[in-house]
């Protein structure tokens, strides 16, 4: 008896710039993908939202109303690279979409890819997954330009307060609070002990800012403590002698050092939970040693609502020359497959994308990096991946 197929309503934004060629790329790849891992008993209906330029023009709006309620109302979204616009009073698109649908959690995977050039000698122990705090901390924007009235009555508090800041300071202020720390740090160990990972290591910069900072790190360890006790262990703990068996090791790392460990010792590192701003360094860092940006994919997740991007921008100046690399939005897409329950279909397009580059099949981003390979263009890549997926 054949069975019904499944439909899965997919809202896309293909985005500026580069977006529409490399979503188109993904999206053909991802179909092929679930077709083969499936055997066409689920399949994705795609829907098309905009925002961005293509939003602008055709409503005179960045971000419709109607584009976040889509999604909020499929609760699963697929995002090209949006232009940030000038100008207009949103400081960021990418960023007032996290806040809009509160995508607490900037999940961004980095792993090497065999054949791919890197500037290190053992790209391959690099295997991390960073949970960057995506609501708080410098993404909160609170900050004034020096001068401004409200620089002003800012300092004259600041100084009431016994702190000594010269006059002609801009200020900025970055709140990290209890809950969004928490709440970070409890989808890190959850994913851990769901992936079978054996570490989740804080990143914070403690010694110098303890109560915004050093309080991320305290409130992690309370974290796993109160509500992980069975599946956790502090690395503290283990040094001291404590089975660790089978357990999640919970560590921390102030941010300077962490950055020469991704060198150093990437293998003793697995899950990487930071505040707002370490996070954006550490992980275009970690993204360089295995190749750079067109291999790192992302993922915005909050709790009822999942938004995967590539983490890029819109490269303008390939927009429409079919030389974009669209790895990083189709292991976005992988990261999607996962999160909506077909995870042999997210192995299928993963193990076609590392075959595909295994055999020297590249853009030119990747080929011009001293591999004497010729490069192909977006569509041709794209077709190699699903002539791999067969
Ligand atoms: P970008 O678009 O990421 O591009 C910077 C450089 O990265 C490109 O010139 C190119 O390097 C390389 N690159 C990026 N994506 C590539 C791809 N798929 N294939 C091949 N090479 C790729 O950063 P940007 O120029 O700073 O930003 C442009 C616009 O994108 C801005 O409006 C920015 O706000 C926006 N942006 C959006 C997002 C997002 O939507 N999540 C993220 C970041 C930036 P080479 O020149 O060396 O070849």
């Amino acid at each position: 008896m054949s069975r019904m197929a499944k439909d899965i309503i997919v809202p896309f934004i293909p985005g500026d710039g580069v977006g529409p060629e490399i979503m188109d790329a993904s999206r053909n790849a991802i179909d092929a993908a679930i077709r083969k891992a499936s055997s066409d008993e689920v399949s994705l209906v795609w829907t098309e939202l905009v925002a961005g330029e293509a939003a602008q023009k055709k409503v005179g709006q960045w971000l419709p109303e109607e584009t976040l309620q889509s999604i909020r109302e499929h609760g699963v979204a697929l995002k090209g690279p949006l232009t940030t616009p000038v100008g207009s009073g949103i400081r960021s698109l990418n960023v007032a979409i996290r806040q809009a649908l509160d995508l607490y959690a900037n999940v961004r995977p980095v792993r090497y890819f065999s054949g791919v050039p890197s500037p290190v000698r053992e790209p391959h122990k690099m295997n991390m997954v960073i949970f960057r705090e995506n609501t708080e901390d410098v993404y909160k924007g609170i900050e004034w330009k020096r001068g401004s009235a409200e620089a002003e009555a800012i300092l004259k508090v600041i100084r009431s307060l016994g702190a000594n800041v010269r006059e002609d300071s801009g200020v900025g202020i970055k709140p990290m609070s209890e809950h969004a720390s928490k709440r970070l740090a409890r989808s890190a160990i959850r994913y851990a002990l769901r992936k079978g990972l054996p570490s989740v290591t804080f990143v914070h910069k403690g010694n110098i800012m303890k109560f915004t900072e050093g309080a991320f790190r305290d409130w992690g360890y309370e974290l796993a403590r109160t509500e992980f006790a069975e599946e956790t262990v502090t690395e503290a703990e283990m040094l001291s002698g404590q089975d660790s068996s089978g357990k999640v090791i919970v560590k921390d790392r102030i941010a300077d050092n962490m950055f020469q460990q991704i060198l150093t010792r990437p293998e003793e590192y697995s899950v990487l939970a930071t505040p707002n701003l370490n996070g954006d360094y550490l992980s275009d860092a970690c993204a360089a040693q295995v190749g750079g940006l067109g291999l790192a994919p992302g993922a915005n997740l909050g709790d009822s609502v999942a938004v995967f991007e590539a983490v890029h921008g819109t490269a303008p100046k390939y927009a429409g020359m079919d030389v974009a690399n669209p790895s990083s939005l189709m292991l976005s897409g992988a990261m999607m497959l996962e999160h909506l329950g077909l995870d042999s279909a997210a192995s299928v397009l993963v193990n076609a994308i590392e075959g595909t580059l295994a055999a020297g099949v590249m853009t030119q981003d990747f080929t011009r990096l001293g591999t004497g390979l010729k490069p192909v263009g977006t569509r041709q890549f794209a077709q190699e991946i699903i002539r791999r997926i067969g």
